[in-house]
Formats: structure tokens, sequence, C-alpha cells
């Protein structure tokens, strides 16, 4: 993650995505995203992470130059972001940001919002900037965040059933 997560670079990183999971949503974070600041930059999210990725997610990391075998993992059948030395494979502990953070998954976007199996669709608490993500917000990125994980896990179910 970069230091600060400006309105801008985050209009353009959300644009970048072109999906079809929330539009409205999509649309109302971006004008949202132009005057509030909500990342510190601190990485944390970015170490021993454990975030679910689409195939959308992978065709697109692909497409910038990245090999699917080296920046995923498959986890008991869900395909997740190979980590590094303890951090995402895309952090660079050099620039201390996301390599790819334009082209990041769907998934990093929506943090800190994360769903848990006990909790359901929460502010996940290792974030410190957690408390500046609204109820509006919290409410716009469950859609956004149910209807991925209802994509990957279909995807999921596909590739079972090809196996
Ligand atoms: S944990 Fe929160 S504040 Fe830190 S980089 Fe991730 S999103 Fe930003
Ligand atoms: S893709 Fe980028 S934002 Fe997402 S976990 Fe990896 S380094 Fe962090």
């Amino acid at each position: 993650m970069p230091e600060i997560s400006p309105g801008l670079v985050e209009f353009k990183s959300l644009w970048t995505h072109q999906n079809n999971y929330n539009r409205p949503g999509i649309l109302f974070l971006l004008v949202w995203s132009l005057f509030l600041l909500r990342c510190s930059g601190c990485g944390k999210c970015c170490e021993k992470t454990e975030m679910e990725v689409s195939s959308r997610d992978i065709k697109r990391l692909e497409e910038a130059g990245y090999r699917r075998e080296d920046f995923t993992v498959i986890d008991d059948g869900v395909i997740r972001l190979r980590n590094v030395d303890g951090r995402c494979y895309f952090y660079s502990s050099s620039e201390k940001n996301c390599r790819v953070y334009a082209k990041r998954p769907l998934g990093c976007h929506l943090y800190p919002v994360v769903y848990l199996v006990d909790e359901g669709v929460i502010v996940d608490g290792l974030c410190p900037m957690g408390h500046t993500i609204s109820d509006q917000e919290l409410k716009t990125k469950e859609r956004t965040l149910v209807k991925l994980l209802k994509k990957i896990d279909k995807e999921r179910a596909a590739a079972k059933l090809n196996c």
C-alpha cells in the first residue's frame, strides 16, 4: 500500500476493475474517495495475506505481466494471493507499497471490510484506519464483497467439477 491513498489514485484504481459486481456502489465509492483519505499505508493488510482472488483478478494481473503460478497458491481449493517472506507476493518491502496497486484484487479494494465465517461481514480490527469506514461505505462494500465471494465460490465449484 502507498503511504496514503489519494482519491484520484483510488479513482483510477477502482475504474481499472471494470467490474459488474456493483457499479452504482463503485461509482459512489469513487466520488467518496475523492474527498477522504482512509489508508495510512501501514502495510499490515499485506502481511500473511489470505486474500482470495477471482478469475477476473487473476486475468487482470496476468495481463499486467505476472504469472498466476507465481502470485497465487491453492489452499484447500481456494485460490489466494501467495506470501513471500511473510508478505503478499506483490508487496514491495523496499518501496513499502503494493506493486500492483491500480490492478490489485477487488478484495484488496474492499479491505478493511472482510467476511469472517463466524462473524459475517465486518471491519477488520487489524486495520488501524478501520474506524474511518462510514456505515454507508460498510454497506456498499458489504454488497460488493458478498457478490465477489459468491462468484469465487461458483468458480471453485466449477473447478471441482472439471477435476
Ligand atoms: S491495514 Fe488499513 S491502514 Fe494499513 S495499509 Fe491496510 S488498509 Fe491501509
Ligand atoms: S495485492 Fe497489493 S494490496 Fe493486496 S495484499 Fe497484495 S500487496 Fe497488499
